[in-house]
């Protein structure tokens, strides 16, 4: 167990990958957090700081997330913002893959927070 650990009310799949890190039962490499949310490495890093934010609860994919809680997603921002600067300067691209072809294979909302170099920009 670690301290990101905590137990979440509602939301939640048994099937998830993210709920189980969440939850402490699949290990990850916690960063950040903040009351609703979530900061971990990504375990395949595309950029010097690759992380993931996540919520702590179950929401398929952005859209549903700020459909039924915009606060949350507020808050997964500032987060983003917030390791952005401790592990890097500040300055920080915050994706959210929505669908296969977008690239989604997580139905447990995430936000990619890449940071730390010049990015480039070739999504296709
Ligand atoms: P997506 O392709 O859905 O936008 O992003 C999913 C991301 O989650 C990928 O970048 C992938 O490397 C990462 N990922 C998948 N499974 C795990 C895991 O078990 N632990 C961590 N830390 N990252 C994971
Ligand atoms: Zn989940």
């Amino acid at each position: 167990m670690n301290t990101y650990v905590r137990m979440t009310e509602g939301r939640k799949d048994p099937d998830c990958i993210f709920c189980k890190i969440v939850a402490g039962d699949v290990p990850a490499e916690f960063v950040d957090e903040s009351p609703g949310a979530v900061a971990f490495k990504d375990i395949n890093p595309q950029a010097p700081v690759h992380l993931l934010v996540i919520p702590r609860e179950h929401y398929g994919d952005v859209s549903e997330l700020a459909a039924t809680n915009p606060q949350l997603m507020a808050e997964m921002v500032d987060l983003a913002a917030q390791v952005a600067g401790d592990l890097a300067d500040g300055q920080f691209r915050l994706i959210f893959n929505s669908g296969p072809r977008a690239g989604q294979s997580v139905y447990h909302v995430h936000g990619h927070v890449l940071a730390g170099a010049d990015l480039g920009w070739t999504p296709a």
